[in-house]
């Protein structure tokens, strides 16, 4: 393939890459985009292939990896579970970044790619394979503990070390000061010693970071780390001169830099407060700092109750969270909803921008169960109706219906937005316990006059509530 078929292909595919991310931004579109996506990365693949970079010579090595990548990447989407997609995107990521270290090393080593360069450029293509490896380690460590915490083989308790804000510090002069002497050095040999400090200070601080962060906020670190691995990526580019990698890391950092920024938002946390580290518990138990516990008594209800309950109303908002991944209910709230819809009850749900354990979770699973998009809404869309709602059912969700949110400026989730079930008439939360959610705190919504409580597991109650709706 010629240098200019090379670059007009490059070019199709970054414009497929836009519209590719264009379309997913919307769960209408999102298989469009994600067409778009898939065309793309064919032709950039197939470009950089039987590009003018790549010499006979290279086959065999290119087509053994690709087998390779190709079969595990086959294997993780047929077996991984929607539950398990966070933990796998955070080992993509840890892949990335550590592409960006072998490839800086490599491009560092390889006699040809120095040759090229000299004078300003050779200084340049250095600072490019320093900032690149910087970037990718600190990318490969973090994910890697990432996927540790979100998986849960390490503690999403915050590790927070006394002067950890020192250390960081003088962890970015030491790197800051090596890489002054990187690029001062004359030969390879040389060059290698200052690499390898950076390369293990990267290393230490990527996973400094990720320890230091609590489990309720891992879902802005995993955006954060995408962010990071495109950047990585781009930083590749320039080392390779591939101009497409550079394009599309740009595209993948900015669009992650841009995703943190509103999950933040949808958190009512600051960016560099999440980065600094310490909020939030392990997960699964009340946390016992902070906030008035709440009292009262808890009010159960039965299956049939719950559809008798259901039956005699005109609008229901269903608002699902994690514990409805979990269970696998969207299928059974689908037919629940088809059922209400045909007596003519308003039937709508309401999503939390962290509903779950990835953006976008609950959206995936409701556009699987074929939940009509028009009835699915964001919480800015319906947090006001709750007031004129008969009956808000909460599907295994917790967090993100915790008026403590609200009300308790000591909880830990203080000020983060909530939707309102509990200004509904009724309010009835499904889950199998009174059990903390993500962010470790009890919810004083099971314990409020209005609210009923549905023990059980969400597919089993939900399957009980469709049988006692149609008998
Ligand atoms: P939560 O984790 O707050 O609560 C989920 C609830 O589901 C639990 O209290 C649990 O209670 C219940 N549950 C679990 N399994 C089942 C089951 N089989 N049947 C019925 N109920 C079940 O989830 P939310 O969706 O409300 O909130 C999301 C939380 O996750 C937030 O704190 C958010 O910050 C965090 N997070 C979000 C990410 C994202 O990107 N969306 C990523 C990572 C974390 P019980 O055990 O009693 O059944």
């Amino acid at each position: 393939m010629s240098a200019s078929l090379a670059t007009v292909s490059y070019i199709g595919a970054t414009i497929l890459f836009i519209l590719s991310l264009g379309g997913l931004s919307h769960p209408e579109s999102s298989r469009r985009g994600n067409l778009y996506g898939i065309i793309g990365m064919t032709i950039a693949v197939l470009a950089t292939v039987f590009g003018p970079q790549v010499t006979a010579g290279g086959y065999g090595w290119i087509i053994g990896a690709m087998v390779v990548g190709a079969t595990i990447g086959l294997y993780a989407a047929r077996v991984v579970k929607m539950t398990q997609m966070p933990e796998l995107v955070a080992l993509m990521h840890s892949l990335v970044g550590l592409a960006a270290v072998l490839v800086g090393y490599a491009n560092y080593i390889d006699p040809a790619a120095a040759g090229q360069f000299a004078g300003a450029e050779k200084t340049i293509h250095e600072i490019e394979i320093y900032i690149g490896i910087l970037i990718g380690a600190v990318t490969f460590s973090g994910s890697v503990i990432a996927f540790g915490k979100l998986s849960g083989k390490i503690s999403g308790k915050p590790m927070l070390l006394p002067g950890r804000h020192i250390i960081n510090l003088v962890g970015l002069l030491v790197v800051i000061w090596f890489g002054w002497s990187f690029i001062n050095t004359h030969s390879v040999a040389d060059g290698m010693t200052p690499l390898i400090v950076m390369t293990l200070i990267a290393l230490l601080f990527g996973i400094h970071m990720v320890m230091a962060i609590g489990g309720a906020d891992m879902p802005v670190v995993v955006s954060m780390l995408n962010s990071y691995s495109g950047w990585a990526a781009a930083a590749t580019g320039f080392m390779l001169s591939n101009d497409l990698l550079i394009v599309t890391g740009a595209l993948v950092g900015s669009s992650g830099a841009i995703l943190s920024y509103i999950m933040c938002r949808a958190m009512n946390r600051h960016f560099i407060a999440v980065i600094a580290g310490g909020f939030g518990t392990e997960g699964g138990t009340p946390a016992a700092a902070g906030g008035v516990q709440p009292a009262g008594e808890v009010v159960a209800i039965s299956a049939p109750e719950t559809a008798e309950l259901l039956n005699d109303s005109k609008n229901v908002i269903i608002v699902p969270g994690y514990g409805m991944a979990v269970a696998q209910a969207q299928h059974t709230v689908y037919e629940i909803t088809r059922f209400l819809r045909g007596k003519g009850v308003n039937v709508r749900f309401g999503i939390h921008p962290v509903a779950g354990r990835m953006p976008g979770h609950m959206n995936v699973l409701l556009a699987e169960a074929k939940v009509p998009y028009d009835i699915v809404l964001e919480m800015d869309e319906l947090n006001e109706d709750f007031p004129s709602t008969d009956v808000a059912m909460v599907i295994g969700a917790n967090d993100i219906v915790n008026p403590g949110a609200q009300d308790d400026p000591a909880s830990p989730i203080a000020g983060m937005p909530v939707l309102e079930v509990w200004k509904a008439k009724t309010s009835i939360v499904m889950k199998r316990s009174m059990a903390s959610g993500y962010a470790g705190v009890d919810n004083p919504l099971f314990y409020k006059d209005n609210n009923r409580m549905l023990f059980g597991d969400a597919k089993k109650m939900l399957d009980e509530v469709l049988a006692a709706l149609k008998s």
